[in-house]
């Protein structure tokens, strides 16, 4: 049925179909991004107001940004010059550092990153951060986040489709982006994961970081684990798999960059 639906309102016209870079997958999406990048703007805001976010001049905030932009940066001139200029439009960068005892990150629609201090303090070197800011800022890129809306949506009944600023828009946002306990941290499905972490890579490496980075950072977080997992593997689906995927990405890597 689900199916079915989506492909009568591709068919009106409603649907809008892309591809995502890298990957070459296509992807439906029931949201215009740039909506859903207005809504983001205004939730992100109201989490900074309530977090403990670091001043830009603390050391730990001016690590997050210097890495942030670099990457933002190598991403921007890559995607434009592989011809997907579109998917950074309504961008407005941020990368906030938000005091916290939780090891994780997230970057909503429109490039609005928050790093939490405990897994900044796990990252020991730039490349380590880059392949985490990699990563989340990946899943922004890829329009991730519309999709889970768009499963949401089809689960709620299509109704709101056509009013995107509709009060059941905004809540079914917040059922995606805050179903749990903190802002941000959506649960992303493995296709969504294994995606990122490919993205992120060649964002990360274009960026003048060492994707191999990634490698010892993932077994380190899954051995740092004990009783209370890591709240990165929460979200984001972690195992052998994913640093073995990992591993045979990295010997095709520059296929996707030249
Ligand atoms: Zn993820």
């Amino acid at each position: 049925m689900k199916n079915v639906i989506l492909y009568l309102m591709l068919g009106l016209g409603i649907l809008s179909c892309s591809k995502v870079p890298i990957t070459g997958r296509r992807q439906n999406n029931l949201m215009k991004e740039t909506n859903l990048i207005e809504m983001s703007k205004k939730q992100y805001a109201d989490f900074l107001a309530k977090s403990k976010v670091l001043p830009d001049n603390d050391p730990r905030a001016q690590r997050v940004l210097r890495v942030g932009n670099r990457i933002k940066d190598a991403t921007e001139k890559f995607l434009t010059s592989k011809g997907y200029a579109k998917r950074l439009n309504g961008f407005e960068w941020e990368f906030k550092t938000v005091d916290e005892d939780i090891v994780n990150a997230w970057c909503m629609p429109g490039g609005k990153v928050c790093v939490y201090t405990a897994i900044l303090k796990l990252c020991k070197t730039d490349d380590e951060l880059a392949v985490v800011m990699g990563h989340e800022i990946a899943h922004a890129i890829a329009r991730h986040g519309n999709e889970r809306m768009s499963n949401q949506m089809l689960v709620n009944g299509v109704g709101s489709v056509l009013a995107p600023q509709d009060p059941n828009q905004v809540s079914i946002f917040q059922q995606v982006f805050m179903g749990s306990a903190t802002l941000g941290m959506l649960k992303y499905g493995r296709n969504h994961e294994s995606e990122a972490d490919k993205l992120g890579l060649v964002f990360l490496k274009i960026a003048g970081y060492k994707p191999e980075a990634a490698i010892g950072f993932w077994e380190k977080m899954a051995s740092t684990g004990g009783q209370k997992p890591p709240e990165i593997f929460s979200t984001h689906p972690s195992d052998e798999r994913r640093i073995k995927d990992i591993k045979e990405f990295l010997t095709e890597i520059d296929t996707y960059i030249n």
